[in-house]
């Protein structure tokens, strides 16, 4: 096979098996199993396959035609344009979640204490450190604090953290459990899908993403009321906190902020146009 026909192949065989973008995973997996860029693929689409290259791209295939993420078979995901390392231990960050990260940079300050909780792979809280510090919106004196329940996710976090040389700690905590003093801006992407939607996500979310990465329990909103709460015990005079919501979420979420004596709350939209993430600052009076 040539590498045209590899990607048709491929396409085939995903397209059958209900992958949604079959054309696109049958690129990514030929040009991963090669170790070529796009370019290069494109420069050459007749170049032929060495039979043992050949084998492995079509075990990638039988792989992603079982619904196996893409991203579990290359372990690595792109988030606000660094790579971060993932298994099934996290949830594959989402290009959604840029947006919770982009409105934390514009808030992001030198000498800003930030707590990352749920921070699975780490994802926002290291591209918050490394991007804070190239626009010069954070330097050496800010910490940057990620918390998990999941000591497995904790392990891809540390891995990323080694990756990007960036300068975070992580903490093993079920949200502030073990977690002590205040902070300027405290962050979270919980879990916060309904226990009862759970069972109509997408093969790959529901089969592969971590379970407890998911589950917002009865009404999805379980870690959005703790959080809320606590967060007032954690939060310095005037911190902000930055949530990522589900799309039917943003009514309950400013209303429970609302109530808990937040002020300044907003929402934001993503590219979808479907709300996405809910900020407010709290007062210690
Ligand atoms: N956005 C994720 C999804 O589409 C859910 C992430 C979460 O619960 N925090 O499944």
């Amino acid at each position: 096979m040539n590498l045209s026909e590899a990607v048709r192949a491929g396409t085939e065989y995903l397209g059958r098996a209900g992958v949604a973008d079959a054309q696109t995973d049958a690129r990514l997996l030929l040009e991963w199993t090669m170790g070529i860029t796009r370019t290069e693929y494109a420069l050459d689409p007749l170049r032929v396959m060495e039979a043992e290259k050949e084998q492995v791209y079509l075990e990638y295939i039988r792989k992603r035609g079982r619904r196996i993420p893409l991203q579990h078979l290359t372990g690595e995901q792109e988030f606000m344009g660094l790579s971060f390392h993932v298994s099934p231990d996290v949830l594959i960050p989402r290009q959604d979640t840029e947006l919770l990260a982009e409105e934390a940079l514009k808030a992001l300050k030198p000498g800003m204490d930030v707590l990352d909780l749920c921070t699975g792979s780490g994802c926002i809280l290291i591209s918050l450190e490394r991007l804070g510090k190239e626009r010069k919106a954070a330097d050496e004196t800010n910490i940057f604090i990620g918390s998990d329940v999941s000591r497995a996710a904790l392990k891809v976090a540390e891995r990323n953290k080694a990756r990007h040389q960036a300068d975070v700690s992580f903490a093993e905590s079920d949200l502030f459990e073990n977690l002590e003093g205040r902070y300027d801006m405290i962050l979270s992407n919980p879990p916060y899908i309904r226990t009862d939607v759970i069972g109509e996500l997408e093969e790959e979310v529901r089969r592969y993403d971590p379970i407890l990465a998911l589950d917002g329990r009865e009404d999805g909103l379980y870690f959005y009321r703790e959080i809320i709460c606590r967060a007032k015990a954690h939060l310095k005079n005037g911190g902000l906190l930055f949530f990522e919501i589900g799309y039917d979420q943003r009514e309950a979420v400013t209303d429970l902020m609302r109530k808990n004596g937040y002020r300044e709350i907003h929402a934001g939209k993503d590219l979808a146009g479907l709300d996405r993430i809910v900020t407010g600052r709290y007062d210690i009076s």
